[in-house]
């Protein structure tokens, strides 16, 4: 589920780009706030069922991207999974399985993330580039695929 929070988060910005919260856009935001990584078309249907049409699954996730609701993601060629945009789930990171191709969210403690910043911070200063944001893409083996 939402939170009351982002759900009038994501109300105030989709009236500003005068775009309407449909029910079948409440059902789409609603299973990627339950979903724990960015979900493709494909994969959300699954979870929602007949209830949304496929197409209108596609054209809901590519408005509520375009009113910078949802974040598009990229780990697999030719796939894209969307996330609810960082402004609205927080920042974090993303486990990607090579072999399934299941996308995880991860937070990184505090602690840890100081430390990234630091590390990413001297990348960017190292070749001029002034950082705005930085997301990290752990490849790997997911449980189920070890
Ligand atoms: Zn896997
Ligand atoms: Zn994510």
């Amino acid at each position: 589920m939402t939170t009351p929070t982002i759900d009038r988060q994501i109300e105030r910005r989709l009236a500003d780009a005068d775009v309407r919260y449909t029910r079948g856009r409440r059902v789409v935001i609603s299973a990627l706030a339950e979903a724990d990584g960015p979900r493709s078309a494909a994969e959300l249907s699954r979870v929602i069922g007949e209830s949304v049409p496929l197409s209108s699954l596609y054209r809901s996730l590519a408005v509520l991207e375009e009113a910078g609701v949802l974040a598009p993601h990229f780990s697999s060629p030719g796939l894209t999974r969307y996330e609810l945009a960082e402004w609205l789930s927080g920042h974090h990171h993303h486990l990607v399985c090579i072999c399934c191709g299941i996308v995880q969210d991860i937070e990184v403690a505090d602690g840890l993330e100081q430390r990234l910043q630091e590390i990413v911070a001297d990348i960017a200063g190292g070749v001029s580039f002034s950082e705005l944001n930085h997301a990290l893409e752990i490849e790997g083996h997911c449980a189920g695929c070890a």
